[in-house]
């Protein structure tokens, strides 16, 4: 049993027993891991405030055996103008969702934190178009969760005119060995070399046509949804908010 604090953001939260939330708390050096904040639904409570989703900050935790619980929290970072949007809102809990698909708990990795942040940072003060920045959230998830899709030649002869993405290999292909995969132009081959090769700060910089990133969005989403053997309410959510 211990104190110890996380610098993390809360990706996800649900209600638990009498007035309670678990929280998953991304945090560095440590991953996703779960705590409850006890207290948490009441208006009043002082951990109210802090245990909402989207929180950033420090959290200082009693680890006292099979669930560690919050004692205290710092909170620099709310990034409020996601919760009044919920087109970005419902956005933000697909990409958590996907983040805990790669990572699972108690994983460390400070590179899909920084990612993380920068993208709810984009999406709250920026003014990002949220279908390209789920497109970018999506591709770069998958390359640094160990699922970089391979972009240069035919994976099955080598061919180096590509014609088609395969979305269960994970590569491009080319026509003669395209049986399944999805067509892809040169538009959409460079933009996703760009999205997965480019620095963190960059990853939005780069220019495309509504319709290249409807078609990138197709892609990205499927090739999470094939690789993680998965499919998310979440993002089934998502789509019907953008159609209603
Ligand atoms: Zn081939």
């Amino acid at each position: 049993m211990a104190n110890t604090t996380v610098k993390g953001v809360i990706i996800k939260q649900s209600d638990y027993g009498e007035g309670h939330r678990i929280l998953s708390i991304f945090g560095e050096g440590v991953g996703i891991i779960k705590a409850i904040s006890y207290g948490a639904v009441k208006a009043k409570s002082s951990v109210a405030a802090s245990s909402q989703m989207l929180s950033y900050g420090t959290f200082s935790l009693y680890d006292g055996g099979r669930l560690a619980s919050v004692r205290s929290a710092d909170i620099e970072e709310s990034f409020y103008p996601i919760s009044c949007d919920i087109i970005k809102l419902s956005l933000v809990s697909y990409l958590s969702d996907i983040t805990y698909g790669i990572l699972g708990e108690n994983n460390a990795d400070d590179n899909i934190l920084s990612l993380y942040l920068n993208t709810l940072y984009a999406l709250a003060y920026k003014d990002a178009d949220v279908k390209k920045v789920k497109t970018v959230y999506e591709l770069r998830l998958m390359s640094f969760g160990g699922y970089m899709p391979a972009l240069d030649n035919c994976i099955e002869c080598g061919n180096e005119d590509i014609f088609a993405f395969d979305l269960k290999k994970g590569s491009v292909v080319c026509k003669d060995c395209s049986d399944g995969a999805v067509k892809i132009n040169q538009a959409v081959l460079l933009a996703m070399r760009y999205i997965i090769s480019c620095e963190n700060r960059k990853m939005l910089s780069f220019n495309a046509s509504e319709e290249l990133i409807e078609y990138l969005n197709n892609i990205s989403q499927r090739y999470v949804s094939t690789q993680l053997d998965k499919r998310f309410k979440s993002l089934d959510y998502y789509n019907a908010i953008l159609l209603s």
